[in-house]
């Protein structure tokens, strides 16, 4: 690669784009993934931007489409079909949203979800059906009214006797596309690569009875000089669109701020897998046609809507190192370090490769490409290794024998897959202690991050969890640090006095037992409420508590055993920590118990997990998606599709005031 050379590798970008393009357009045949082509046009893009000198005028970046083909009468279109441009992160949609905003002083959109499948320009003349085209180079599209009129979404008369221009997008439901792949295998012909390519490839069919017969559908989204027919913003566009008789997709939605725009495109993402018809992303377009001109076009699209375009499931990359961390409980995790890469709007340069275990039967080695996937909110995991890419100096993996941070030797448990560091003085595992005991579903102390907690370790301030709460003798040093002004420091100390109060099970969470989660931790206590209670619990009495098993019971008993524990706990009580449980728990005549909650915008009184926390203390449980299981939806201002959903399923709804009435009645 010319990575040093921006010219030779602008070349080099245009080659593998042009190439890409005639496979795709001219074809229908690609041979790179969509997103593989999305990356080479960014980086193209990108250099252009940096050398403009390098920028010339065939560049694949000022063209829309491919070429158009002798095979249907050409047809010019009377205002250009543009692109989009494309967008992949959240942080470049939100400094769209505000590029716009400038000019607009507003944040208005329409979301539509971004079909995937090949543009489609029908006019109308007194409400008939005269012309229907593809985009084709932008400028110049084929003659497809044929074709087209087989396709029995397109209505071929409207409701009205408009003369009128409709643009919108052809594509093939996944459904049909199925059906349309195993035919071909039967006859032994050559199979679709998908659905877009089988939809271009259909309606570029000379014979119509073929086209009828593939099913072909479409969504319209369009209108060319809207004002003309008294509509202001997208949102009525799409109503009126509907009105005359075209098929126009449900799914989008009128969205007034860029929380609730993410809100949106994150749960269009969670169940994109789940519609009929493929989809690539989410269009978005400025409401107000009168400030269209205001924003402006470039060469190639418009600037009023953009498209994020989701990143595929798992992404290729490759791995450049591992890494091992070590962990709380000394258990050692080796860390992809990777070449960084978009995955669902974020960057991930890092993922976990679990075990030895893992990185073994995977064959995963340094050098490698691999694929890596994030599903929502999970940490990003390599799930397979290109094995075509692999090259005879790449060699197998080999596990560490000794901990990378104090260098004792490692263990292997007979039956775990884990190997773990048991020096108990290995600064990585105390200062993971540090952090997790800070942490916000355990003792929850403001201030005490990652990087705090590192330099109290390396100062020699806080080296156990117990010197935590001797941090004030230590605050005029503190103050002569850098970094650590007044207020920082008062805060810190606040916080920490104040968790003091905290109840029991936060405390036993904190302590960082193995196996004790934060669920464990309260079932822990409801049966033993207090400190001394559970010191001294039998593990035969603990195992019989359900929900906790043998070896849960087992490490409990077995942290309590350890003297150095139980000094350190004797500390925190001299400390004046709560060592007794309140429970929380409310009888099976709970207003929510055993009920399912999805919640949805903004509350003004609560977070997320303020508002979870109430309905899990109340019995209930929350769920992220609305499904028919689903028994409220408690939502607040900005609410999106789940609100939508919930209503079509009618599925109970409460506001936040009824939601703090149902609550002060328990
Ligand atoms: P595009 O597909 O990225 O986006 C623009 C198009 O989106 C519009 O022209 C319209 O047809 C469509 N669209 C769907 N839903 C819409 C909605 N609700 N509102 C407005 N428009 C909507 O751009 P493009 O110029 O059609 O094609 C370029 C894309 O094609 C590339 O980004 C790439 O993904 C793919 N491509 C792939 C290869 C390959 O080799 N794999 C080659 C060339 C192009």
């Amino acid at each position: 690669m010319n990575n040093n050379n921006p010219k030779l590798r602008i070349e080099e970008l245009k080659t593998i784009i042009n190439k890409a393009n005639y496979e795709y357009y001219t074809l229908d045949n690609p041979t790179i993934s969509d997103y593989e082509y999305d990356m080479y046009m960014s980086e193209l893009i990108e250099l252009e931007g940096l050398y403009p000198e390098l920028k010339t005028v065939d560049s694949p970046t000022n063209r829309v489409g491919g070429e158009v083909l002798d095979k249907f009468q050409k047809v010019t279109h009377k205002k250009e079909m543009k692109s989009l441009s494309d967008i992949f992160s959240y942080d470049e949609v939100i400094s769209y949203l505000e590029g716009i905003k400038k000019i607009t002083g507003k944040e208005l959109y329409s979301a539509e979800l971004k079909i995937d499948g090949l543009a489609l320009s029908l006019i109308y003349e007194k409400g008939i059906l005269v012309q229907a085209s593809t985009r084709g180079d932008g400028l110049i599209g084929e003659d497809i009214t044929n074709n087209v009129r087989t396709i029995s979404s397109v209505p071929l008369k409207l409701k009205e006797d408009l003369d009128i221009e409709v643009r919108g997008e052809i594509y093939l439901s996944k459904k049909r596309f199925l059906k349309i792949n195993e035919q071909r295998e039967k006859n032994g012909e050559e199979l679709f690569k998908n659905e877009r390519n089988c939809a271009a490839g259909t309606i570029r069919q000379l014979d119509p009875e073929i086209v009828r017969k593939r099913g072909l559908d479409t969504f319209i989204y369009y209108i060319e000089e809207p004002e003309k027919y008294g509509l202001k913003t997208q949102t009525q566009a799409l109503e009126y669109l509907r009105y005359l008789g075209f098929q126009v997709n449900k799914e989008s939605a009128s969205i007034k701020n860029s929380m609730e725009l993410l809100d949106y495109i994150s749960s269009i993402d969670d169940k994109r897998m789940d519609f009929d018809y493929p989809i690539d992303g989410v269009v978005l377009k400025y409401e107000e046609f009168d400030k269209y001109d205001l924003i402006g076009e470039t060469v190639k699209y418009p600037k009023w809507a953009v498209a994020y375009k989701f990143a595929p499931l798992e992404v290729k990359t490759k791995v450049l190192s591992i890494d091992f961390q070590v962990g709380r409980t000394g258990v050692i995790t080796p860390v992809a370090n990777l070449t960084p890469v978009l995955i669902s709007g974020s960057t991930v340069s890092r993922a976990t490769l679990n075990n030895e275990d893992y990185i073994i039967e995977k064959d995963i080695r340094i050098g490698d490409s691999v694929y890596v996937r994030k599903a929502a909110e999970i940490i990003p995991e390599v799930v397979r290794v290109e094995m075509n890419d692999r090259t005879d100096d790449i060699i197998p993996f080999k596990m560490i024998d000794n901990c990378p941070i104090c260098n004792s030797r490692l263990i292997r448990r007979l039956g775990e897959a884990d190997y773990y560091c048991t020096n108990d003085e290995c600064p990585s595992r105390i200062v993971n202690q540090i952090i997790h005991f800070a942490s916000r579903d355990a003792y929850d102390i403001t201030g005490l991050g990652d990087k705090i907690a590192e330099f109290l370790y390396q100062e020699g301030f806080v080296t156990k969890i117990s010197d935590i709460f001797s941090l004030s003798n230590y605050a005029q040093i503190l103050l002569t640090k850098e970094g650590f002004k007044e207020k920082k420091v008062m805060g810190l100390i606040y916080s920490i006095e104040n968790s003091k109060t905290n109840n029991l099970d936060k405390l036993i969470f904190g302590l960082g037992i193995k196996n004790v989660g934060k669920k464990v931790a309260r079932i822990l206590c409801e049966k033993y409420p207090s400190m001394d209670e559970l010191i001294n619990a039998k593990e035969e009495d603990i195992s019989l508590i359900p929900d906790i098993g043998e070896v849960i019971a087992k490490n409990v008993v077995e942290y309590f055993k350890n003297e150095k524990n139980l000094e350190q706990i004797e500390i925190l009580k001299n400390k004046g920590l709560n060592m007794v449980y309140t429970s929380s728990k409310k009888d099976e005549s709970s207003i929510f118990s055993g009920k399912t909650v999805v919640l949805t915008g903004t509350l003004l009184n609560y977070s997320r997990d303020e508002a979870s926390k109430i309905i899990e203390d109340l019995g209930g449980k929350t769920s992220s998606s609305v499904s028919k299981k689903t028994d409220y939806v408690l939502y607040g201002e900005n609410a999106g599709s789940k609100l939508t959903k919930a209503q079509e399923l009618g599925i109970k709804l409460i506001t936040e005031e009824e939601f703090n009435e149902m609550i002060k009645a328990e």
